[in-house]
């Protein structure tokens, strides 16, 4: 999607910083950390929400959760414990309509959230 933010990162025309990658997927740090680690897990092809992505493609919804915990092990608080969280529409927080896991830990989370 030409509007769409995280599109711009896939394609390299926003800049991040990429921490991993997948065939179908890129991590990237979070621009405004709430923790120690806070990295976005998205897909490659837009899809609005993870709802409407494990309708059409479950498989690439598990391949961003794999990569979910794949960074949490690369990062090191794969042992301690981490969150993976899927915002989804406004009143839950969602600002970017390009479905991202969110994986934040390096630090006591509480619950429950905000
Ligand atoms: P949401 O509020 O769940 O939609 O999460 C969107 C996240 O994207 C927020 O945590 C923002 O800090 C983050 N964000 C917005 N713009 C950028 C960017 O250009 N690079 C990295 N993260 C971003």
């Amino acid at each position: 999607m030409t509007d769409c933010l995280f599109c711009k990162i896939v394609s390299g025309d926003v800049p991040a910083k990429i921490v991993r990658e997948s065939a179908g997927t890129v991590a990237f740090r979070d621009i405004n950390p709430q923790a120690p680690t806070h990295v976005l897990v998205i897909p490659r092809e837009h899809h609005p929400t993870a709802g409407e992505l494990a309708a059409v493609d479950a498989g690439l919804l598990a391949e961003v959760v794999r990569e979910a915990h794949q960074v949490a092990v690369d990062e090191g608080i794969a042992e301690s414990g981490y969150r993976v969280v899927f915002n989804t529409g406004a009143q839950a927080g969602q600002t970017v309509f390009h479905v991202h896991a969110h994986v934040l830990g390096g630090r006591g989370l509480n619950w429950p959230p905000g």
